[in-house]
């Protein structure tokens, strides 16, 4: 719903007005360029590289003099994950062994018809890969039988397991076992792993709203990218300028600027996120540790170093319809040159594929912004998504459009409604 916090003739309120020069092409340009340098091999999560951009992001907001996040000592939310190694895994049920597979990050397991362990099924009618994606979210842990319709995917499944996965940090074991029978009453499994703490950290930073300092306003990117590929003409880098070297930018630059006004009424978040390319991770964590009840808007800001569909000085937002958002944006830009459109895309699904979406789930109206042609950009997860294929003057005009058009969110006049998580 929308506020309307003051009867006061539109004409009269304080309008802040961004300046060209407030966003400086040379600095968007010089974070581009550090992020998506080879030294940083590609900011792949858990390499050296990513860990580089985390230490060069942290010292931006410690340059731009962003506070820590509410509860935090450092920029750092540090956290970790799992990589995990089958070792020997077996069931035996009604007396016939079955095979096995074990998710969580618990080392090993041992466990009976004795211990009382909750029991669920997947059953031949069921989406074997949505049940187990909504078992793995309960976060409990569970013993599953699997039909043996399932067979093919349970073995695929088990094969793609098999050389090493990322998990999160669950210690609810769930193991899956592949059996024909119905009607089980003996059964006994020993699963074994090798779990292998990873750490990873996103990087936030805060500017203390003066009227309204428990709502928050996010503005986030993910520093991470997709590390090292295949060599295409001797490069092997997937450099990730535009995805979303671009976007950690647009933030760092959105602080710079925010920090050089009169304090908002708003509280505002500078979020950079990893994990991003391998799963939403980092964005997961956020959203498991923030109240989602108090962020009022997420910016999400993912690919905005091209033109978009709609031309220069434009960008298009993911899930335009689910909240007001979009249209609060565009009231706030009605004499700007900088336009924002809904998602052209709807067949691919954007909402649901970048960081937004895991605040969106707890009902934030939290949205991305992009100029991906992410129908036709050959560069898209490619080795040449390099700085100089970017339009940096065109990105520089974006980044001022998008403090113009957050203006009446930050200022605490207009509040998205909600994002309806049934619909999620
Ligand atoms: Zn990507």
């Amino acid at each position: 719903m929308k506020k309307m916090l003051f009867l006061i003739p539109v004409c009269c309120l304080p309008f802040v007005h961004v300046q060209a020069q407030d966003i400086k092409e040379k600095e968007v340009e010089r974070i581009v360029a550090t992020l998506s340098a080879d030294d940083m091999q590609g900011r792949k999560t858990f390499a050296p590289g990513n860990a580089r951009a985390a230490s060069f992001i942290e010292k931006e907001f410690t340059r731009i003099g962003l506070q820590p996040l509410p509860g935090n000592h450092s920029y750092r939310q540090a956290f970790h994950m799992y990589n995990l190694m089958p070792l020997e895994q077996q069931a035996v049920v009604n007396g016939k062994s079955a095979p096995v597979i074990m998710l969580g990050s618990e080392a090993a397991v041992h466990w009976d018809q004795s211990m009382h362990i909750p029991v669920e099924h997947i059953k031949a009618s069921d989406n074997f890969y949505d049940r187990i994606f909504r078992l793995q979210r309960n976060g409990r842990k569970a013993i599953v039988w699997v039909d043996t319709t399932h067979r093919e995917m349970f073995n695929n499944y088990a094969a793609s397991l098999k050389g090493g996965s990322n998990e999160k940090d669950s210690s609810a074991a769930i193991i899956l076992v592949l059996t024909p029978d119905t009607n089980i009453t003996r059964w006994e499994v020993k699963a074994n792993q090798q779990a292998t703490p990873l750490s990873l950290c996103n990087l936030g930073g805060m500017i203390r709203g003066s009227s309204k300092p428990d709502e928050y306003v996010i503005f986030s990117a993910h520093y991470d990218h997709i590390g090292i590929l295949s060599p295409e003409n001797g490069d092997s880098i997937a450099n990730g300028a535009d995805d979303d070297a671009s976007g950690v930018s647009a933030v760092l630059n959105l602080a710079e600027y925010y920090k050089h006004q009169p304090a908002p009424a708003r509280s505002i978040l500078f979020i950079t996120f990893t994990g991003e390319e391998d799963g939403g991770y980092g964005a997961a964590y956020f959203a498991k540790h923030f109240n989602p009840e108090k962020v009022v808007a997420m910016f999400n800001i993912d690919m905005l170093g091209k033109q978009s569909k709609f031309g220069p000085n434009s960008v298009f937002i993911t899930g335009f319809d689910r909240s007001d958002f979009g249209t609060i944006l565009q009231k706030n830009l009605k004499d700007a040159e900088f336009k924002v459109y809904p998602d052209p895309y709807p067949s691919e699904h954007l909402f649901y594929r970048a960081d937004n979406a895991e605040l969106a789930r707890l009902g934030v109206p939290a949205h991305t912004l992009s100029t991906a042609k992410i129908d036709v950009d050959s560069l898209y997860h490619n080795v040449g998504d390099e700085l100089k294929t970017l339009d940096l003057p065109n990105l520089t005009k974006i980044i001022e459009g998008i403090a113009i058009s957050a203006r009446s969110i930050i200022a605490g006049e207009d509040t998205p409604k909600r994002v309806d998580k049934k619909k999620m």
